[in-house]
């Protein structure tokens, strides 16, 4: 099990520039690991541009002998950290939309609070899809560089 997880990144809070610092490391970090996904030494680099003459070495290569195959699963973390990570949209444990996961709020009519367990609820038992998870999250700016 120990095995199966890998610290990929690790940086101080206070080192970070905004979302600016995340955005690039993800970018750097999904075009590295497709290319563990796929198992083929890339033939342009994250930017699509040409590789170093070190990689160009490699580029279009099998990148192991043996037919491992790599694949994200999970990203794991506390709420403090997928919080930051995702920077989810206008919510927050003390403002009105004060879940990431589905529409409860904090104040408004009964059917939308977070209090409200009855079948008149609005939320319970409906947590968003992935689709609606991605337009009500997370941010309509920066996801991509
Ligand atoms: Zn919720």
């Amino acid at each position: 099990m120990r095995a199966s997880r890998f610290l990929l990144f690790s940086i101080g809070e206070h080192e970070l520039w905004h979302y600016h610092t995340l955005s690039v490391v993800l970018r750097t970090l999904t075009w590295s690991l497709n290319a563990l996904f796929e198992g083929v030494h890339p033939t342009l680099d994250v930017h699509g541009k040409s590789l170093p003459p070190h990689l160009q070495k490699v580029a279009g290569t099998l990148i192991t002998s043996t037919a491992l195959c790599f694949c994200v699963t999970e990203i794991r973390g506390d709420w403090s950290w997928h919080k930051k990570l995702w920077r989810f949209w206008k919510t927050s444990w003390v403002g009105k939309k004060m879940c990431h996961w589905c529409r409860a709020e904090s104040t408004g009519c009964w059917e939308g609070l977070y209090w409200n367990l009855t079948e008149s609820s609005s939320w319970v038992d409906k947590e968003f899809t992935l689709e609606e998870f991605m337009e009500e999250r997370l941010p309509p700016y920066g996801i991509c560089i």
